[in-house]
């Protein structure tokens, strides 16, 4: 049975410097693994500070030119890459899962939010008209939102599309030339796209990708002429990227880990609540910044978490779960399950040692759904964010005490309540530390314009990698005060 087409051949990856195809001379090439079998799928230059520049030096020329051209002449050629999109969607979301070990639905599905989002910044055209008021007699104050020229987007191997999605579409749209440092683990994607956006007729050097690891981060936070810098990943290398680039003076929003919080009521409705809670923490396999992580038990829910049980151990891996992105991983995730039964937790679901049929997966990277019950909020399995298809459970007495336990997580990206009581959810909704909260959804994922964004570890910075914060975060808002008349009336003040 296969679950996914993974690339016939060897794809060797390249940057996009200028508007063409280039390999940074003397670098290290990395192969990239496909998470299901081991084989080698790619091949990726890992770029250094001098690679880095060239890419900045490329789109210093574009970047000027580009932010001449007008909001509407820009969103045709979105209009088109969007198009472009739709027509390689099987294409990409098999190339997606290839390289990240999703099923080929949920790549599909993260495509979809990445077409979502270049719709919210085709309607900017129609939505982002400024202000203009004339705020004394012959005297007028509007402003205009100004691009701010050279930008860069990191990402993270999660998402291979959509996450950078969340970022160029709108960057892109608003005037600024924009590099993506793709995730080295999933770099085939990030070209995928970018061959898309010189099909679809952006002009060379408005949208590069330079492709690497720390490196090349390091040198788009140092370089001077990198105006601003969105990064998603894990919360240690945002607090970093954030601070040296804060340090020198850039704008920086940088998104991290998260330890999401499923809280689940006596009043829960059975049938929603297990569904939701299997969904939440085995899609993508548990490695999605919006997976459940910690399942809070309030109070007597005994046959709902057995339903939980039952539904997770019928779940396959390969056609029914996803592959995990490396050995490393596999072997992370094995041990917290170990050290956590030694802390003693109970393993109601033990997935290790779980992978599909057939020798074609032999050399993948597997971890079945697993179920750790009885855990405690001290415990590293009710603290760390374990990234997999692991649910710790605690049990509280009372929705507070559950409550009290989200709201020491350092993290603060997403948070559920299931219940059929407006009040309760109510209290959780007003009660809760993360950014991002659903009532009966286990993956509370805004849907745009509604932006994306936690609080805490999980987002250092300020605003929203999409939506409406993000234009601001992309450009500058320059006020302008006209003034065409010496006839002022008595409201004028300068
Ligand atoms: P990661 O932090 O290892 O890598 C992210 C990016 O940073 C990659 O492009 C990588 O090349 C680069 N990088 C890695 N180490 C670096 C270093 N020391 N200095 C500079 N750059 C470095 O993250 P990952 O393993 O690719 O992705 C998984 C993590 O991302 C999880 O923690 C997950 O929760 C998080 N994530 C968060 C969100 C969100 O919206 N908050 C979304 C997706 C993923």
């Amino acid at each position: 049975m296969s679950f996914v087409k993974l690339p016939e051949s060897v794809v060797p990856c390249r940057n996009l410097v200028g508007g063409e195809w280039q390999l940074p001379r003397e670098v290290a090439l990395l192969d990239v693994r496909s998470p299901y079998t081991g084989t080698v799928i790619g091949r990726v230059p890992l770029t250094s500070a001098a690679g880095v520049a060239l890419a900045v030096e490329a789109a210093r020329p574009a970047a000027a030119q580009w932010r001449a051209t007008s909001l509407r002449e820009r969103t045709q050629v979105l209009f088109r890459f969007r198009a472009l999109l739709e027509r390689d969607l099987e294409r990409l979301s098999n190339l997606a899962a290839s390289e990240a070990g999703k099923t080929v639905a949920e790549a599909r599905a993260g495509l979809l939010k990445g077409l979502e989002v270049c719709e919210f910044a085709l309607s900017l055209q129609n939505l982002d008209s400024g202000a203009h008021l004339e705020v004394s007699k012959g005297v007028t104050c509007e402003f205009r939102r100004e691009p701010l020229g050279i930008v860069a987007g990191v990402t993270p191997f999660n998402f291979p599309a959509m996450v950078p999605m969340w970022m160029f579409p709108i960057a892109v749209t608003l005037g600024n030339a924009f590099i993506l440092k793709p995730s080295e683990k999933v770099p085939l994607t990030a070209c995928a796209l970018g061959e898309l956006m010189l099909e679809a007729g952006y002009p060379p050097g408005v949208f590069s990708i330079v492709h690497g690891g720390k490196e090349a981060v390091d040198a788009l936070v140092a370089h001077p002429e990198v105006q601003a810098l969105a990064f998603v990943g894990s919360s240690a290398v945002a607090r970093q990227v954030y601070a040296e680039g804060c340090k020198r003076g850039k704008r920086v929003l940088a998104l991290g880990g998260a330890k999401n919080h499923l809280i689940v009521a006596p009043d829960a409705d059975p049938e929603l609540t297990a569904q939701a809670v299997v969904d939440s923490f085995t899609g993508c396999a548990g490695q999605r910044c919006m997976a459940g992580s910690v399942l809070l038990a309030v109070g007597d829910v005994e046959p709902l978490l057995e339903e939980v049980f039952r539904r997770a151990a019928r779940i396959q891996v390969g056609p029914g779960m996803g592959a995990i992105i490396d050995r490393g991983s596999v072997d992370r995730l094995e041990s917290a399950i170990a050290r956590a039964a030694a802390e003693g937790a109970r393993v109601a679901l033990d997935g290790r040692g779980q992978r599909p049929d057939g020798d074609t997966w032999a050399g993948g990277h597997w971890l079945g759904p697993s179920i750790l019950d009885g855990v405690r909020p001290e415990m590293e399995a009710a603290r760390r964010e374990l990234f997999g298809p692991v649910l710790s459970v605690i049990r509280v007495p009372t929705l507070s005490a559950a409550l009290a336990v989200e709201n020491a997580s350092p993290y603060g990206n997403a948070a559920s309540i299931f219940t059929t009581s407006g009040a309760v959810a109510q209290m959780v909704v007003e009660g809760v530390r993360a950014g991002m909260v659903g009532v009966n959804v286990g993956v509370p994922v805004p849907r745009e314009p509604f932006s994306f964004g936690g609080t805490g570890e999980s987002r250092f910075g300020h605003g929203d990698i999409t939506g409406v914060s993000s234009l601001d975060f992309w450009t500058q808002l320059k006020k302008v005060t006209r003034k065409w008349s010496s006839r002022t009336d008595g409201s004028w003040m300068s």
